[in-house]
C-alpha cells in the first residue's frame, strides 16, 4: 500500500468544465513527485484536491490506506506553499514561521526552539525580527517554506513556489528545496510548468495535458522513453525535433532527404501509406560522419546560431522542415551556409502521426530505464 493513493480522480467544476480526468497515482512515503504540464492542464486543481481545498468530483483519495476525500485540510496533515507566499505583512519573520504552532497553542519554549531550527536550515536566522516587506523575493519564499516545514506534517504541497523569483534566485532556491527535502525526508508534491525544475527535483514526474496524465516516470524515463509526441516535445531543452511524412516503400521523404525507416523499424511495412512523425533530440546529432557510423545524413541550411557558452543552438531548415541542433560551441557554423549533419539511428523515435503514440525507438526497448543514481553509486564504489 502506497502512502498516498489517487484512484480514478475526476474534477468537474460547477460550471461543468471537466478539468481533471481519471487521475491515477500512488506516491510512496518520502517521495518527491512533480506535476508538470502547460498552463491549464489541471496541475493546481489536482494539488488542491489533495490539499482538501477543492472537492473531488469522483474517485477516491487515500492517505495511509484510509479514504480522505471528506477530510478537512487540517485533518489531512498537509502543508501547502503557494506561489504568492501568503505571508502576514504585519508579522515578523519569526511570527510568520511560528504562526501554525502558535495557533495550536504549542509551548513558547518549543516554538522558539523549532523556529530557530527551521530558520537555521533556511538561512533566515539573521532575519527573524524583520517584516516581510524588508525581505527579497527569495527570502520571502523561504519564510513561506519555513512556515510549512515547521509543522512536521506528512505531506508538503508546493504550487509553483518559485515562479515569482528571477532566474538566478530560482536556481538557488531550487537547490535549497532539494536540500530541504533531503534533510526532512518529507513526502512532497510540487507543481510547476518548468521542465528544468521538474527534471532536477523529482524522484518521479507526472506529465499532464488537458486534464489527462500523459506519462509518469523518473526524469530518466521521460527523457529517454517518452510514450508520445507531447512528452517527447515537452521534456528536453531545446525540444525534440520532429519531421512528419508519409511512408512509401519503407522510406519517408523529408524535403531533399529520403530516410529509409527499415533501419530503425523492421516492420515499417505495416505503416505503408500512413503518416508518421520522426523525432530526434537536438543534442543527439553529430556533425562528423565518423562519429555516427549508423546514421541518417541530413543536408540543410543554417539560418541562425545562438552561442550559449559551451554549446551553440543552430537553427536549420531542410526543405520545408525546421530543426534545432545543439553542437559544441567550437563547432559553431557560420549562418547562411549549407551544412550536413548525422542523426544516429539509435537515437531516432517514430510516432504514429494520428495517435501520436511512439511506435519505434528506445521507448519500446525492454530493458528498464537505467537509473542514474545506481550508476552514481557504482562510480563511488
Ligand atoms: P497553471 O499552470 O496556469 O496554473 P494548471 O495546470 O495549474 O495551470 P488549473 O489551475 O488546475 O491548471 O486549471 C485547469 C483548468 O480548469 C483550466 O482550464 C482552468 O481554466 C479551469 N478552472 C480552474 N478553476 C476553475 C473554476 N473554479 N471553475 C471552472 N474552471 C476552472
Amino acid at each position: 500500500m502506497a502512502y498516498l493513493e489517487l484512484q480514478g480522480i475526476n474534477k468537474i467544476y460547477p460550471n461543468g468544465f471537466h478539468a481533471v480526468h481519471h487521475f491515477n497515482l500512488e506516491i510512496e512515503k518520502g517521495e518527491f513527485v512533480v506535476f508538470v504540464g502547460p498552463s491549464g492542464c489541471g496541475k493546481s486543481t489536482t494539488l488542491r484536491m489533495i490539499a482538501g481545498l477543492e472537492d473531488i468530483s469522483s474517485g477516491e483519495f487515500r492517505i495511509n490506506g484510509v479514504r480522505a476525500n471528506e477530510k478537512s485540510p487540517r485533518e489531512r496533515e498537509v502543508a501547502m506553499v503557494f506561489q504568492s507566499y501568503a505571508l502576514y505583512p504585519q508579522m515578523t519573520v519569526f511570527d510568520n514561521i511560528a504562526f501554525g504552532l502558535t495557533l495550536q497553542g504549542v509551548d513558547e519554549d518549543v516554538i522558539e526552539q523549532r523556529v530557530q531550527k527551521v530558520a537555521g536550515i533556511l538561512g533566515l536566522t539573521d532575519y527573524l525580527d524583520r517584516l516581510p516587506r524588508a525581505l527579497s523575493g527569495g527570502q520571502r519564499q523561504r519564510v513561506a517554506i519555513g512556515r510549512a516545514i515547521i509543522r512536521k506534517v506528512g505531506v508538503f504541497l508546493m504550487d509553483e513556489p518559485l515562479s515569482n523569483l528571477d532566474a538566478k534566485q530560482r536556481v538557488t532556491m531550487r537547490s535549497e528545496i532539494a536540500q530541504i527535502h533531503k534533510e526532512t525526508g518529507a513526502t512532497t508534491i510540487y507543481v510547476t510548468h518548468d521542465q528544468t525544475e521538474a527534471m532536477t527535483l523529482a524522484d518521479r514526474i507526472v506529465v499532464m495535458k488537458d486534464g489527462y496524465i500523459q506519462q509518469i516516470g523518473t526524469p530518466y524515463e521521460l527523457y529517454y522513453k517518452p510514450v508520445n509526441v507531447f512528452v517527447a516535445g515537452f521534456i528536453g531543452e531545446p525540444p525534440m525535433n520532429f519531421l512528419r511524412g508519409k511512408v512509401a516503400d519503407g522510406c519517408v521523404d523529408f524535403g531533399e532527404n529520403k530516410l529509409d525507416l527499415r533501419r530503425v523499424m523492421p516492420n515499417i511495412g505495416e505503416w505503408e501509406g500512413k503518416e508518421i512523425v520522426l523525432g530526434y533530440r537536438p543534442e543527439a546529432i553529430k556533425l562528423r560522419e565518423a562519429e555516427a557510423p549508423d546514421a541518417y545524413r541530413i543536408d540543410c541550411q543554417v539560418e541562425l546560431t545562438e552561442m550559449l557558452g559551451d554549446y551553440t543552438n543552430v537553427y536549420v531548415t531542410a526543405g520545408e522542415s525546421r530543426a534545432i541542433l545543439k553542437v559544441d560551441s567550437h563547432d559553431t557554423p557560420p549562418t547562411d551556409c549549407a551544412l550536413c549533419y548525422y542523426i544516429p539511428t539509435e537515437s531516432v523515435y517514430l510516432f504514429d502521426a494520428e495517435t501520436e503514440k511512439v511506435i519505434a525507438g528506445r521507448s519500446l526497448e525492454d530493458e528498464p530505464a537505467k537509473d542514474h543514481s545506481k550508476a552514481q553509486s557504482e562510480l563511488k564504489a
